[in-house]
């Protein structure tokens, strides 16, 4: 669904329609109570959602995927752009109609927004009950609570500590084969245009150990794929000195190892040879030779990685706060190539219009892309946001036909290295892991090539979970198709 959401974006060059969200299913344990949750924005939010999903499960609601039958109604809101925001009180508006006439049912923002607009929501424009921020979920049932009785339900409180590590998400929409992990929470970058440190918090990582049980769980259940989510998951770092409650179990001065990135992937990887490692979002200043190095020892850890350039010229990134040049980048890249081959898959995200960028700047981000040669990408034009580093000290002063033309332009250049991407594809043998049914035709399955791409095969003989080999015959500049050689040879 994020990649839905993010095609969206590519096609349209707009962000969040009123289509793209995504509901929880129907789960019916015996519980007396209802909750549904609709949830925006990125995978993050969506795995939220999941532990919402569990704390809510804990205190007597099953999910439903119909809003009518809800005792509470969850938006779980992202903030990353003007209209992402829009799509959200649109579809409040709606929620409030269908309230007045079933007004026992409570209806909560979850997420960035409820972070970023407080008890704006619910004081001053009253269209909500209840409003929590991303690190007050364990809050919940507590807010619900009140709210039911009449009370305000707001806890905006960000936390330094809570990671939810010992939470096990439900898993809500599942294909049951590939899942995303959260291994650590908010961000301390601050990019100049970004909303993320305010809204998430400062950055923390995961305890290892709960991460890599919580893959080993789901690799017993089924589950052949794992993806480590985080807003820049190369400054992963864990050691029991800096988690407060290992803390305790510490003598003064013992040091312990510290876990890094690259030590988390290993540690995944290594759980089984048959479960997919993927990871989301790398950092260009972050990524590292040894999470490269570790890549490539394992057969098991997918060559793909997502690594936003947001421009390509050094003065934009400055005025960004992205602190990496054009050149290191292009090095970083370079860096790719060489520890993992041709082959690997890199995609980025891209920011058209940013405040003061020049069309001579805009054409380095076209010239960058011809020469990373991204397999995809997501672009976006500018959306100042209210707070950011850049909406207090830059004039967001590129017209909006100029974003729009230029937007244009990024999307025409990706979809040609898309195409030349894909085209490099044909003939070759790759692994697929068969994930769903193809959109198109019942005849047809997909699944994903170690480098991310969606791979098309016919579903005679093949079920969900499986790993095939495939010849890739044809492509457009989305998709590969091709026929299977091989079905689960371990
Ligand atoms: N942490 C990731 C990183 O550093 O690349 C990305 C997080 S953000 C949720 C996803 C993307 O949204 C960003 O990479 C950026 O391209 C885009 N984005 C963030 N703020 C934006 C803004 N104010 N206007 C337009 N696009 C924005
Ligand atoms: Fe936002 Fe930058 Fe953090 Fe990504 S790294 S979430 S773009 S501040």
């Amino acid at each position: 669904m994020d990649q839905l959401i993010k095609d969206i974006d590519i096609i349209t060059g707009e962000e969040a329609q009123a289509v793209d969200y995504k509901t929880t299913q129907e789960e019916n344990t015996g519980k007396s109570k209802k909750i549904y949750i609709e949830s925006y924005g990125c995978q993050m939010n969506f795995s939220d959602s999941e532990i919402v999903a569990s704390i809510m499960k804990e205190n007597g609601y099953d999910t439903t995927s119909d809003f009518e039958q809800a005792d509470v109604v969850f938006l779980n809101t992202c903030s990353i752009r003007e209209k992402a925001e829009q799509t959200v009180r649109n579809r409040l508006n709606h929620f409030n109609a269908v309230k007045k006439s079933k007004p026992e049912m409570t209806i909560g923002v979850l997420g960035c927004m409820a972070e970023r607009l407080k008890d704006k929501l619910l004081e001053e424009e009253k269209i909500v009950d209840v409003v929590v921020g991303p690190d007050a979920y364990r809050d919940l049932p507590n807010l619900v609570n009140a709210a039911e009785d009449g009370r305000k339900g707001v806890n905006t409180f960000l936390s330094r500590e809570e990671t939810y590590a010992d939470i096990a998400p439900v898993r809500l929409n599942s294909n049951g084969i590939t899942a995303f992990i959260s291994i650590m929470r908010g961000c301390d970058n601050m990019c100049s245009f970004c909303v993320v440190p305010f809204t998430r918090g400062r950055e923390r990582s995961r305890d290892p150990h709960s991460i890599v049980a919580e893959a080993r769980d789901l690799f017993e259940r089924g589950y052949r794929e794992v993806t480590l989510l985080g807003q820049n998951v190369d400054s992963y770092k864990w050691s029991p000195e800096e988690n407060n409650k290992a803390r305790l179990n510490k003598k003064e001065g013992e040091v312990t190892q510290v876990i890094n990135f690259a030590n988390l992937l290993e540690m995944v990887a290594q759980i089984d040879p048959l479960l997919r490692v993927r990871f989301s979002t790398s950092h260009p200043k972050d990524i590292t030779d040894e999470v490269l190095y570790t890549m490539k020892k394992y057969d098991n850890i997918c060559k793909y990685i997502h690594l936003p350039v947001q421009s390509g010229n050094s003065r934009v990134l400055e005025m960004m706060n992205r602190t990496y040049t054009r050149e290191w980048y292009l090095d970083r890249v370079r860096a790719i190539r060489e520890i993992l081959g041709e082959e690997c898959g890199i995609s980025s995200d891209m920011i058209a219009g940013f405040c003061t960028e020049t069309e001579a700047e805009h054409q380095d981000t076209l010239t960058l892309m011809d020469l990373v040669k991204y397999d995809f990408s997501y672009m976006f034009f500018y959306s100042e946001r209210p707070g950011t580093l850049a909406a207090k000290k830059y004039e967001d002063d590129i017209p909006l036909d100029i974003k729009k033309q230029r937007l244009s332009e990024i999307i025409s250049k990706q979809n040609e290295l898309s195409l030349e991407r894909n085209k490099l594809d044909i003939g070759k043998e790759q692994w697929i892991l068969i994930e769903g049914t193809s959109k198109k035709s019942s005849e047809e399955l997909k699944g994903r090539n170690s480098a991310n791409k969606v791979v098309i095969v016919p579903s005679a003989g093949l079920k969900l979970g499986d790993y095939v080999k495939v010849k890739i015959t044809d492509c457009t500049t989305a998709t590969l198709f091709g026929y299977v050689l091989e079905v689960n040879p371990l």
